[in-house]
């Protein structure tokens, strides 16, 4: 039998459209997170909050939640010199999603970058494919362990450190994964790319020749970037494409920061983003539960 979290996949291209879920770092600054510090730690110190997180987001109307995993490989995790919990850390957090999901609920396991430049860019101490292949492969094991039903690498900025990620989950589980990239809005060219200067036609097509099942963006921008981005590439693929892009820009007043797009003014933009083609959506940094329940109406209004 297939794993459960191949229903994701079936039912978008069935054609029904699926909610992802919002941000954490705000919510988890809210309750406490100190500047700086780790957030994959409160997987064990404080699993009522992250709990109380993925709870919001199913409640909000999101089909799908991911794990407060973002940075939890030993890569990222050693910057905290906690490498060593990397197993610990990242099979709690799937846990405490998969605690709270309904029946109909899926988990995703959060698959953040390393933070660590590829080793063709980097001037010294790059990381080779190998190291990141080992590197994800550790974590995607441990959110295997914790009962997760699909992978989602996110906010990659490097195509180098996406595909070795997509591999990685492939080698460890037969899950769907899913494969989103951060693009910056070149305004001057009036066009989307990644960091490295890749087009969004160029990200579906070697995110999904790696093996990702659905690809997409999330992170960067506002939804109005998140629509020209999937309509470019919808023109390369036919495969389920999602979007979660940020709440619009950081705007930041002394030390707090709020986000451009409150839920009303970011679900307006919905409906042109599944016009583009989009079949799963939710939004990332500056959105919260309000945001996402919001969006889950305009994606439940369409349903004919
Ligand atoms: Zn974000």
């Amino acid at each position: 039998m297939k794993p459960r979290g191949w229903e994701i996949v079936e039912r978008v291209k069935a054609g029904e459209t699926l909610v992802f879920d919002g941000g954490y770092g705000t919510m988890l600054f809210a309750a406490g997170l100190l500047n700086g510090a780790c957030p994959e730690v409160w997987n064990d110190t404080h699993p009522d909050v992250v709990r109380g997180i993925h709870r919001g987001y199913y409640e909000a109307g999101s089909h799908l939640v991911e794990t407060n995993t973002f940075g939890g490989t030993r890569l990222k995790l050693n910057e905290y010199k906690i490498g060593d919990r990397t197993r610990e850390l990242n099979v709690k957090g799937a846990r405490l999603a998969r605690a709270v999901a309904p029946p109909t609920g899926y988990v995703a396991g959060s698959i953040g970058p390393t933070s660590r430049l590829p080793v063709d860019y980097a001037l010294d101490e790059g990381v080779t494919d190998e190291e990141y292949e080992a590197t994800f492969k550790e974590q995607a094991e441990a959110l295997v362990e914790g009962g997760v039903d699909v992978f989602a690498v996110e906010t990659m900025m490097f195509p180098q450190e996406a595909t070795a990620a997509i591999r990685a989950c492939k080698a460890v589980a037969d899950l769907p994964v899913m494969a989103t990239m951060f693009f910056q809005f070149e305004e001057m060219h009036d066009r989307d790319r990644t960091m490295w200067g890749e087009s969004p036609g160029d990200v579906a097509r070697s995110l999904l020749a790696a093996g990702a099942d659905v690809v997409g963006m999330n992170c960067g921008r506002g939804p109005d970037r998140a629509i020209v981005i999937i309509r470019e590439m919808r023109k390369v693929t036919d495969a389920p494409l999602v979007a979660y892009p940020n709440a619009g820009l950081p705007i930041t007043t002394g030390d707090t920061v709020t986000y451009e797009l409150g839920p009303e003014a970011m679900a307006q933009e919905y409906p042109a983003l599944l016009d583009a083609g989009c079949n799963i959506v939710g939004a990332c940094c500056g959105s919260n539960p309000e945001h996402i329940r919001r969006i889950a109406e305009v994606v439940r209004s369409r349903k004919k």
